[in-house]
């Protein structure tokens, strides 16, 4: 089964993401210290199946090696499912993922997001990065700008809305998530022809 992934640091919002799209209720939070195993869930009358992967980064009780083996099962589960993986959902959260990043960008230090942005790309799989909580956002553009500069992705942000999807999950407000997700489907679609 064609399959759509969501990766992303925890408490972007993923699971209030999730659940927004499916109507599924998904574990919010999780226990720290569990490794969430993928989820599989079919979305509406599409024919694919929707995967949950467990957060990543920084969380509160969790080590440094067991957060390192989450990532690493991440990429595993991933490498061993890219042939069938149609599309990457990335999510940030759109208030902080610059200051992360940037403060996490060093010598010898790719950022968590960035890393998982091209890795993705580098295995063949296209990746819409759903940009959350943009309800606290003010200066949107610029928010946005700085994010594609952080990705590789030239300025401005307009010219990349297949890939750069600003959302509001919380309240439902995902119209630009839903609009790369088609276009990105459609394309592959009209490929496989
Ligand atoms: P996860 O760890 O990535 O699955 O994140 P959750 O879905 O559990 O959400 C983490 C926190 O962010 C919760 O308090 C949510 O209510 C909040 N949140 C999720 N989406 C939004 C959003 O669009 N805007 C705002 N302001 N908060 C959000």
């Amino acid at each position: 089964n064609a399959e759509i992934i969501f990766v992303g640091r925890s408490n972007v919002g993923k699971s209030t993401l999730m659940r927004e799209l499916t109507g599924h209720k998904f574990e919010t939070g999780g226990k720290p210290g569990v490794t969430r195993k993928p989820n599989h869930f079919d979305w509406a009358s599409e024919d694919f199946m929707l995967t949950d992967l467990p957060g990543f980064g920084f969380m509160s009780g969790v080590g440094d090696e067991h957060r390192e083996q989450i990532k690493t099962d991440i990429v595993h589960y991933i490498e061993d499912n890219a042939d069938k993986i149609l599309l990457g959902v990335l999510v940030v959260d759109g208030k902080s993922v610059i200051d992360i990043i940037d403060r996490h960008s060093g010598e010898d230090e790719i950022p968590h997001d960035v890393e998982m942005f091209h890795f993705l790309q580098e295995v063949g799989i296209p990746v819409v990065v759903a940009v959350n909580k943009m309800d606290k956002v003010d200066d949107r553009d610029d928010r946005l700008n700085d994010l594609c500069d952080r990705l590789g992705l030239h300025p401005p942000w307009k010219q990349w809305q297949d890939t750069i999807a600003p959302i509001t999950a919380k309240r439902g407000s995902i119209d630009a998530l839903n609009e790369s997700v088609k276009e990105h489907l459609h394309g592959q679609k009209r490929d496989d022809l």
